[in-house]
């Protein structure tokens, strides 16, 4: 592996604009490389995704732990998700990664992979922010929003552990992607 390729993961919690995030960057900085997520979650039909996702049976996530393919893996919001490790490997030997997983996978690569592994964490300016944000985006039941604050709150306890934290303010996701984009090139030396 190149000692200078990175792996740039941006988490927080759900609804915070990760997904937007991720795409833009990935449309500004092309030579990023993306990953492959396996999950047990169900296909969501007219969504792009910003990596490749590959949907198997529990059984077929159980196995593929068991046979120690992912680099990391974790349960979020009752799904399996994990990364296959073959793929970081691969991929970061050719260039810099960009990744968009949960909290408890981010931590275990940066334990694994502490000098190549540079942790974002965005969050909306306040709780209340989030939470507005959510309802606005998608209807759902009161206990599936009480899941997901939840684990929000559970992951900004976690943002002190990121090497950068982030806000994306309300209506300025350009300039979120903006910042993220000037906080990879400083960490690669491309700036100026
Ligand atoms: P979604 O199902 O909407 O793509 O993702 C739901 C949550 O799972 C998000 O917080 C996302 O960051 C996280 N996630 C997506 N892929 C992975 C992965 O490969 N590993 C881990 N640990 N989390 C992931």
């Amino acid at each position: 592996m190149k000692k200078d390729h990175k792996i740039f993961i941006i988490s927080g919690p759900s609804g915070v604009g990760k997904t937007t995030v991720a795409k833009g960057i990935l449309k500004k900085l092309p030579f990023l490389k993306t990953t492959v997520t396996y999950t047990t979650r169900t296909m969501r039909l007219g969504k792009k995704e910003d990596k490749t996702i590959i949907h198997v049976s529990e059984q077929e996530f159980r196995n593929k732990i068991d046979n120690g393919e992912f680099l990391e893996w974790a349960i979020v919001h009752n799904n399996f998700y994990g990364t296959d490790s073959a793929v970081v490997s691969q991929e970061l030997q050719k260039g810099s990664l960009l990744m968009n997983i949960d909290v408890q996978g981010a931590l275990q690569i940066k334990e694994k992979m502490p000098r190549e592994t540079i942790l974002i964490f965005l969050k909306t300016k306040s709780f209340i922010d989030l939470v507005k944000h959510i309802k606005k985006r998608e209807k759902m039941p009161e206990a599936i929003l009480a899941l997901r604050l939840a684990n929000a709150k559970k992951e900004l306890s976690l943002a002190k552990r990121y090497d950068h934290v982030v806000i994306n303010d309300e209506g300025k996701i350009k300039e979120t992607i903006e910042k993220v984009k000037s906080l990879i090139e400083k960490e690669l030396n491309l700036e100026g």
